[in-house]
C-alpha cells in the first residue's frame, strides 16, 4: 500500500498552486495524496497561515500524522517552510531530512453541577466574564488559593503558543523545548479594592490550576480558545492543565526557534 499525504489549504490563488506542486512531487515519488484531512495519512501538509493548523485541529481534533506547515499567510509561525523552499521540503522529507517537535495542547474542564465539558486548546485557552464585564474568580494553584482574580480575564498559554495572544498581552516567549503553562492576566484590577497578580506566572505542567467563579456576578463564562469561543452560564468551577493531546510537528534542520522568533518579531 502507498503511503499517504493528505493535503489542506486556505483559499488563496497561492496556496493553491503551490498545493499543485507539492502533489506532483510526491506522486511522482510513490506517495498517494489526497485533498482534505485524511486520518490515515503520514503527512498532512497545510497551505495558508498559522490559522490553518489551528482550524484542523478544532475541526478534527489534534492528528496522529506528522504535520507540516507551508506559509502562505502572514506570520506563519507554526508554518515551516516557505512556499519557493516547498520543492525542498519534498526532498528532505523523502530522505528523511527533519526532525518531530511535539508540542502538547492546554485543557480546561468546566463543571456545572455533575456535568463536565472539556476544551481544548494550542496556543491557548481564555476565561472571560460576561462581554463587557469583569470576571470575579478564585484562581488557585495546586491545592493553595492565590488570589481572587477581578479583570476582563486569565489566558494560560503553552509554549506554542506563548507567541501569540500571551505575547501581545506582555507576556514572556518561551522556548518549546520547555514543558509548562504560562498564566497571563487580561487587565487585572489592582487598587485597594482588588489585588492580583500583573505580570504573568510560570508553572511546572504538572501543577493544575483551578477558577472558581463567583457565583453572585461571574457564573457566566466564556471561553477562547486559539480564537474559537464557548459560552457557559452557571459555571461551579473550571480547572486548566497541559493536555496529553499532543501535535508532532516536522521541522527542518535548517533554522532554529530563537532564529525564527528573531525573524518574525525584531
Ligand atoms: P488571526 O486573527 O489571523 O491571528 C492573529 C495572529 O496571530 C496572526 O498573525 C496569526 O498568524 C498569529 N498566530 C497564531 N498562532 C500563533 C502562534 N502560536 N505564535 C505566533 N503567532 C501566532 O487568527 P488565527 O490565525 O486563527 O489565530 C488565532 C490566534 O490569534 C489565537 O490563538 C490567539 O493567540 C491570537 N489572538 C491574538 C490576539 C492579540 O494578539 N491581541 C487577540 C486574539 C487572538 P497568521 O498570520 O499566520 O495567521
Ligand atoms: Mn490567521
Amino acid at each position: 500500500m502507498k503511503k499517504k499525504i493528505s493535503i489542506i489549504t486556505n483559499t488563496q490563488a497561492v496556496s493553491e498552486k503551490t498545493a499543485s506542486s507539492v502533489e506532483n512531487a510526491f506522486e511522482a515519488g510513490g506517495y498517494e495524496v489526497v485533498r482534505g484531512f485524511a486520518e490515515d495519512a503520514e503527512l498532512i501538509i497545510l497551505i495558508g497561515g498559522d490559522g490553518v493548523l489551528l482550524r484542523l485541529i478544532h475541526e478534527h481534533g489534534f492528528p496522529k500524522s506528522n504535520v507540516v506547515g507551508i506559509n502562505t499567510g502572514h506570520l506563519g509561525f507554526f508554518q515551516e517552510v516557505a512556499p519557493e523552499e516547498a520543492d525542498d521540503f519534498v526532498e528532505a522529507y523523502q530522505n528523511g531530512n527533519y526532525q518531530i517537535q511535539t508540542m502538547n495542547g492546554v485543557e480546561i474542564e468546566v463543571r456545572k453541577g455533575n456535568k463536565v465539558h472539556v476544551e481544548t486548546g494550542l496556543n491557548e485557552m481564555v476565561v472571560r466574564g460576561r462581554p463587557g464585564c469583569l470576571i470575579h474568580m478564585d484562581m488557585s494553584i495546586g491545592d493553595s488559593m492565590i488570589e481572587t482574580f477581578v479583570g476582563d480575564g486569565i489566558l494560560v498559554a503553552t509554549p506554542a503558543g506563548s507567541t501569540a495572544y500571551n505575547y501581545s498581552l506582555g507576556g514572556s516567549i518561551v522556548d518549546p523545548r520547555l514543558t509548562l503553562l504560562e498564566v497571563t492576566p487580561i487587565a487585572p484590577m489592582n487598587t485597594t479594592a482588588y489585588r492580583c497578580f500583573t505580570s504573568s506566572i510560570v508553572l511546572p505542567a504538572e501543577l493544575p490550576i483551578s477558577l472558581v467563579p463567583d457565583k453572585t456576578n461571574s457564573a457566566d463564562v466564556q471561553l477562547e480558545f486559539d480564537g474559537f469561543i464557548k459560552h457557559y452560564k452557571d459555571v461551579d468551577c473550571m480547572r486548566v492543565k497541559l493536555s496529553d493531546k499532543e501535535l508532532k510537528l516536522v521541522r527542518l534542520n535548517t533554522r532554529d526557534f530563537w532564529t525564527k522568533v528573531k525573524d518574525k518579531y525584531l
